[in-house]
């Protein structure tokens, strides 16, 4: 379901109103009707129209480097431009094309406001609108994921630390600066500061995770880590034979294998009585085969905590939640060696 709506397109980008937006701006147009002052929602729209602007700056640069550009979504916390990549040759200009859009708004209204400006019950629309462009501008400076400055920040550095520890030192300097903010915004009782530390902390950890992951295990598939020749169960083991097996081995989960076909899995969680067979407990494996990408097992395994490699119907391995993390481990250690 698609919770937003398309406006038009510019630059060939469509720009879409969030469900959520179109809520805000009504409860603004509202307000502004019940309270007899249109200024707050003329100053809203405009507002909005300089956030697009702003992410067209991202998008101008971008699509320069072959970027594409799936759509300008507008929330009511902001706006984004959906690029479905960032080159990393391209981070710096991407990034600073934003707030530079924002600057030249902001310092061109301020300079025009003081010759003239369009009085809309008793506020300057303009002037205004100029401190409003130059505080999105500053605002989205600051040196911390998600903001243009982190990533601004994280393409400077990767000139000397790579990729993935520039990430982390970016990713780090913004979760400090979010509880920087949130030790002052609960201090103040400050709700909009709340609620930009919290956006900042999750944004800065989000985007560490998710670099993280696609750097280290770039190109890995299910062979690179798979546990070869795994400790297979018969289905007809007893649950009591099946207990001493576990204490023998020492895994939590093993393969079901029946005339050299995996039938099931089970595991510690599996047993709940001393009765019955391997058969009666075991359940569905979840398979994945040898040249299965990295990416894909890990969101299979959110249901479970081992995936199994089959190919022309032997198995061949089994990855763990454990194996994931240690091979993590070794990579990332692999990686930082090579900067
Ligand atoms: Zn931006």
């Amino acid at each position: 379901m698609n919770y937003s709506i398309r406006l038009f397109r510019v630059m060939g980008i469509p720009i879409e109103l969030h469900i959520t937006f179109i809520l805000f701006l009504a409860v603004i147009i509202g307000l502004s009707i019940i309270n007899n002052s249109i200024f707050w929602a003329v100053l809203f729209i405009l507002l909005f129209v300089s956030v697009v602007l702003h992410e067209l700056g991202h998008s101008y640069v971008a699509k320069k480097y072959g970027v594409k550009i799936e759509k300008i979504l507008l929330l009511p916390i902001g706006g984004v431009a959906m690029m479905d990549k960032i080159p990393k040759e391209g981070e710096l200009k991407i990034g600073i094309a934003g707030p530079l859009v924002s600057f030249i708004i902001g310092i061109t209204l301020l300079a025009i406001s003081q010759f003239f400006d369009i009085n809309i019950n008793g506020y300057p629309l303009l002037y205004t609108l100029s401190l409003l462009n130059l505080m999105l501008g500053s605002f989205n400076l600051i040196p911390a994921f998600p903001m243009d400055g982190g990533r601004i920040l994280r393409a400077i550095l990767s000139k000397k630390y790579g990729y993935l520890k520039s990430t982390k030192i970016a990713a780090n300097i913004g979760k400090s600066l979010a509880l920087i903010m949130l030790i002052f915004g609960l201090l103040s009782m400050n709700i909009i500061l709340i609620l930009v530390s919290l956006f900042v902390y999750f944004g800065a950890e989000q985007e560490s995770k998710i670099i993280e992951i696609e750097t280290i295990f770039k190109n890995i598939k299910a062979k690179d880590i798979m546990t070869l020749n795994p400790v297979c169960v018969s289905p007809d083991m007893s649950v009591e034979e099946f207990l001493d097996f576990m204490l023998k081995h020492k895994y939590f989960g093993y393969p079901v294998v029946e005339n050299g076909k995996l039938i099931g899995c089970i595991g510690i969680s599996n047993i709940h009585k001393k009765e019955g067979t391997v058969r009666d407990y075991m359940e569905k494996p979840i398979v994945v085969s040898e040249d299965t990408d990295i990416k894909e097992i890990i969101r299979k395994m959110a249901n479970t905590d081992r995936v199994f490699v089959v190919e022309d119907g032997k198995l061949r391995g089994i990855i763990s939640k454990t194996d994931i993390l240690r091979a993590m481990g070794i990579l990332e250690l692999k990686e930082e060696l090579e900067h």
